[in-house]
């Protein structure tokens, strides 16, 4: 297993493949398990409805790694309407982007000031903003981006990576400034030198950091995780902490989990869904078949499946 989710996360990054991959019909009826749409108005609706069944939401717009700062632009451009349209029909729902999204690869500092942009959007909304975690060669410039943009904004949070041997001193770092922290396992490959590789041991990891921040004073955490064994064993520790369901939250992917998003949210859990849309969705859907490779089965039904 663990070889096809190397080849699944090597070919993630295949220029050739995100190249032909995204026209076959077939993926991208697989697609639709993990994406309402390629458009912010299918995203809209899937938010909506999740409303309806007490579940929030988060959104992020698929593409990383720009070419021109001109895309950049149309990112923050796209990012500050959406905003607009979550507060025009009165939606819980908040925005997690990617510095390489806003040009990180290209100038850091047109990245820094477009997550200012946003940030600030953010506030005036009343809402929040959250930058993913990348791969490891990104850990330090996001967060320094981050501590940067949080020096001014309140509503901002950040995602760190339980598989990363750096993220226990990182975590430690960032709980003095409040932020909002979504711990996740980690989704890209990574060598031994910077990162857990043993399943098991992840998990640990993500159990122990999960349980220093439960009770870390002035931090909002996001679990972000499908593994309810896991949340099981952290509710545990929350409640001998005195940590209430409304003390943190659990966020899951659109399309995973679905049944139990529904019951922790039936059970009084601040449940959160991230759901991605956009058309550049090769990599970001291939990392999510290597985390399951069980996946590929599904996308190998839908070659056969009728359109
Ligand atoms: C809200 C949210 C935000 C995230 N943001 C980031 C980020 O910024 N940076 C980053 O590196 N990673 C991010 N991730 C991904 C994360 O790092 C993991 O790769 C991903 O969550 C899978 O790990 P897991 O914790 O669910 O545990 P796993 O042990 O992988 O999975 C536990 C169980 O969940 C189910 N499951 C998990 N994944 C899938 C899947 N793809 N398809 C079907 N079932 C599945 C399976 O039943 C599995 O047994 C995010 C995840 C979430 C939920």
């Amino acid at each position: 297993m663990s070889l096809m989710r190397d080849a699944l996360l090597w070919a993630s990054r295949n220029e050739t493949l995100k190249n032909h991959v995204p026209r076959w019909g077939f993926v991208k009826r697989a697609l639709r398990q993990f994406m309402p749409g390629e458009r912010l108005e299918d995203a809209l609706e899937t938010a909506t409805s999740l409303a309806g069944k007490g579940v929030t939401s988060m959104f992020t717009r698929l593409g990383e790694n720009l070419t021109d700062l001109a895309q950049a632009d149309a990112v923050v451009e796209h990012y500050l309407e959406a905003f607009d349209q979550i507060a025009a029909l009165g939606l819980d729902t908040e925005i997690s982007v990617k510095l390489t999204q806003l040009g990180l690869d290209l100038d850091s500092e047109y990245a820094a000031r477009s997550l200012e942009v946003l940030a600030a959007k953010a506030e005036v909304m009343g809402n929040w903003l959250w930058v993913d975690m990348e791969s490891s060669e990104y850990v330090q410039p996001t967060i320094d981006l981050f501590k940067r943009t949080k020096a001014s904004h309140f509503q901002v949070g950040i995602c760190l990576q339980a598989y990363l041997h750096r993220t226990q001193q990182d975590m430690v770092d960032l709980i003095p400034l409040q932020p909002g922290i979504r711990l996740v396992k980690g989704a890209y490959k990574e060598p031994a030198s910077q990162a857990l590789t043993k399943r098991a041991e992840i998990d640990e990891a993500f159990f122990r950091l999960g349980s220093e921040l439960l009770t870390a004073q002035g931090v909002r955490l996001g679990l972000a995780t499908h593994d309810v064994g896991l949340l099981d064993r952290l509710e545990v520790v929350a409640r001998a902490a005195g940590v209430g369901k409304d003390g943190y939250e659990i966020q899951m992917l659109f399309g995973i989990r679905m049944e139990d998003q529904f019951r922790y949210a039936a059970e009084g859990y601040r449940m959160r869904d991230l759901t991605a849309y956009g058309e550049q969705w090769y990599p970001w859907y291939v990392r999510r078949l290597a985390e399951r490779p069980a996946n590929l089965a599904f996308v190998a039904r839908n070659l056969f499946a009728r359109s």
